[in-house]
C-alpha cells in the first residue's frame, strides 16, 4: 500500500441511535482524524461478538450486574477488527512501535486506551484499569471504515496472519484462551465446554486441545455435533442425554478437571458445577445478558474444594499470544465472511444462536 492512500470524509458505519433501537448502516458517517499519538486505520474485517448485540440492546450487564447505560450514542460497535494503518497523526513523545509503517496490520480489541500506570496496567491485567476506554461503550469501533486507534496501546499484529481469520482471536479468541489459561489445564486432564459450537466455544476446545486436554464439548443438534467432533472434540448433546451430568461423570471417570462455559443460560453455569471433579475450576466466559446469579450451594464449592474463575478478555500479550496460536495453524477460527452491510441480519442469528464459530463482515470495499 503507499503512503498516499485516499482517505475519504465519509464513510459507510453501522450506527444505533438509541439503545434497543435498530442498527443502520450508513454511507456519511464521519472519518475521523487521528489526533497526537493516534493512528487511522482502514478495518478491513471485522468480527460480530455477542457483546455487540447487548450493548446495542442495552442489556450488557456491568461488574454490579446492573445494565450499562453509559454509552457514547451513535453506538458504533465492534472490537474483533483487523486494518491497516493509513495515516498517522502528529507525535509527542517517543512512542512504542518505532517502525509502524503506512499498510501494516493492527487490531481493534475490545480494549481501545489504558493508563500503564496503575497496578492492573503494571501487572499484564491492564483490562481491569479503572481509567481504560473500550470500543464498546466509550470509542467508535470496527462497524466503520476507518477507526482511530491509540499508537501508545496499539494491537500491533503479526503482518503474515490471516487478516480475517485473526479478528475472531482478538476477543472470542483470547476470552477462551485465557479461560484455558485458567483451567490449568495439562496433557490428558478432562475439559468440558459448554456452548461448543458458537464463536467463544470452538475456540475453547481448540486452545483446550492445544494445552493438552481431552476436550467434551456440549451443545445441540446434528451441525453442531458435526462441528464439535471436526475440532476433535468428543460431542455431547444436552437435549438428547437424559442425565448429562452422570453421562459426563461416565467419561471421564469421576468428573471434569474443568468447564468452560459460554453459554447464557443460568442453568448452564450450576450444571456444569455439578460435572466438576473434586478440586475443579469452573471458567466463566462470555456475559449473559441481564442480572444472571450462579446458583450453586456454596457448600458445594467447599466440599469439593472447587475454583470458580471469570476472565474478562485478556491482555495485550495474552491476546499477542492467542493471535499467534492461530498466525502459526494451531488454533483455526471457523468463519464464514459476509458484507458489512448484512450486520443487522448477523444480529439476528446471533440472538437465535445459530452461528457455526463466527461470522466475519468484510468492511473495506
Ligand atoms: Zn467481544
Ligand atoms: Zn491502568
Amino acid at each position: 500500500m503507499s503512503p498516499s492512500v485516499d482517505i475519504p470524509s465519509v464513510q459507510r458505519a453501522a450506527l444505533v441511535s438509541e439503545l434497543g433501537g435498530p442498527v443502520k448502516v450508513v454511507s456519511d458517517y464521519p472519518v475521523p482524524s487521528p489526533g497526537e499519538n493516534e493512528v487511522l486505520a482502514q478495518v478491513l474485517y471485522t468480527g460480530v461478538c455477542q457483546s455487540d448485540l447487548h450493548t446495542a440492546a442495552g442489556t450488557a450487564p456491568g461488574a454490579d450486574g446492573k445494565n450499562i447505560t453509559a454509552i457514547k450514542l451513535p453506538h458504533v460497535g465492534g472490537h474483533e477488527g483487523v486494518g491497516r494503518i493509513v495515516s498517522f497523526g502528529p507525535t509527542t513523545s517517543s512512542l512504542p512501535h518505532s517502525d509502524l509503517k503506512i499498510g501494516d496490520l493492527v487490531g481493534i480489541r475490545f480494549l481501545a486506551r489504558v493508563c500503564h500506570e496503575c497496578e492492573f496496567c503494571t501487572s499484564d491485567r491492564e483490562q481491569h484499569c479503572a481509567k481504560a476506554t473500550n470500543h464498546l461503550h466509550h470509542e467508535d469501533g470496527s462497524f466503520q471504515e476507518y477507526c482511530v486507534l491509540d499508537r501508545n496501546y496499539l494491537t500491533v499484529l503479526p503482518q503474515d496472519v490471516d487478516a480475517k481469520a485473526a479478528g475472531p482471536a482478538l476477543c472470542a479468541g483470547v476470552t477462551a484462551y485465557k479461560a484455558v489459561k485458567n483451567a490449568n489445564l495439562s496433557n490428558g486432564k478432562w475439559l468440558v465446554v459448554v456452548g461448543a459450537g458458537g464463536g467463544l466455544g470452538h475456540f475453547a476446545i481448540q486452545y483446550g486441545k492445544v494445552a493438552g486436554a481431552n476436550v467434551i464439548g456440549i451443545d445441540t443438534g446434528k451441525v453442531k455435533e458435526d462441528f464439535v467432533t471436526s475440532l476433535g472434540a468428543k460431542f455431547v448433546d444436552f437435549a438428547k442425554s437424559s442425565n448429562l451430568t452422570e453421562e459426563i461423570k461416565t467419561i471421564t471417570a469421576g468428573g471434569a478437571h474443568a468447564a468452560i462455559v459460554t453459554s447464557g443460560s443460568p442453568r448452564a453455569f450450576s450444571g456444569a458445577v455439578d460435572m466438576l471433579r473434586i478440586g475443579g475450576t469452573l471458567c466463566c466466559i462470555g456475559i449473559p445478558p441481564g442480572d444472571v446469579h450462579l446458583t450453586t450451594p456454596i457448600a458445594t464449592i467447599i466440599i469439593k474444594g472447587l475454583k470458580v474463575v471469570g476472565n474478562l478478555v485478556g491482555s495485550m500479550d495474552e491476546t499477542l499470544e492467542a493471535v499467534e496460536l492461530v498466525r502459526n495453524g494451531s488454533v483455526k477460527p471457523h468463519i464464514e465472511v459476509r458484507d458489512f452491510e448484512e450486520l443487522p441480519k448477523v444480529y439476528e442469528m446471533l440472538e437465535k444462536g445459530d452461528i457455526l464459530g463466527r461470522i466475519v463482515l468484510q468492511v473495506a470495499k
